[in-house]
């Protein structure tokens, strides 16, 4: 790879360091996920293709330009969903970092699409994804795994140009979650509020289906 300034060897190297995060909270199981940056002096650098998150140092990042074509000298190969990342880059000029994970809530509030989207619940920690008001309302896009990941990124820019999104992040059905944030800190906030989100709904809906087990039955002796 190309020699990087100072400032984005230090967002590079901020970017690894949530990568291991993500990977100790399970979030990136295997070589699942993938991140990357964009530094206000480009290139944008992304993780390598088909590795583990625990064990990256900034020598396996990969500079791509903003629409995901490897630039520089060499480097390994830029990870297989990269033209997500370059849907985001084209489509959102603040965005400086994107971060895709795979986790198991992620996966299961995926199921509950309806009309490609899940109504997100009221709670406070909407403020950090930008949702503010009393009652704040959002809702999170869910769009189909489509196996040819170009594909998805396509519909991701379609919809920003349809209106975008209420939240810095959507859904792919049983598959994860991807985020974008104005620096690698902020896309970092992102992964952990909205993974907080996806916890309470899962919560809740077992909370409420375990109600429903242990209804006590009526005079009648009925369920
Ligand atoms: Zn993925």
């Amino acid at each position: 790879m190309t020699p990087l300034s100072a400032e984005a060897r230090k967002w590079g190297e901020e970017m690894v360091s949530h990568a291991a995060f993500f990977h100790g909270r399970g979030w990136v199981a295997g070589t699942a996920g993938n991140l990357s940056v964009r530094p206000p002096e480009g290139p944008v650098l992304i993780t390598p293709s088909g590795r583990h998150k625990g064990t990256l140092s900034i020598g396996d990042l990969v500079a791509v330009s903003s629409e995901g074509s490897p630039v520089g000298e060499k480097g390994g190969r830029p990870s297989a969903e990269t033209s997500l990342h370059a849907a985001i880059y084209g489509s959102v000029p603040k965005a400086g970092a994107v971060y895709h994970v795979h986790t198991v809530e992620s996966n299961l509030v995926s199921l509950w699409a309806q009309d490609g989207g899940v109504g997100l619940p009221p709670l406070e920690m909407l403020k950090g994804l930008g949702v503010v008001g009393e009652n704040p309302s959002a809702r999170m896009e869910v769009f189909p795994n489509w196996p040819e990941v170009p594909k998805i990124a396509d519909e991701v820019v379609k919809r920003f140009g349809e209106g975008g999104f209420d939240v810095p992040g959507f859904l792919i059905r049983l598959h994860g979650l991807t985020v974008w944030g104005e620096d690698p800190a902020q896309a970092l906030h992102h992964v952990e509020l909205m993974d907080f989100v996806f916890r309470y709904l899962v919560l809740e809906r077992q909370t409420r289906e375990r109600g429903k087990v242990f209804q006590v039955p009526g005079p009648s002796g009925g369920p």
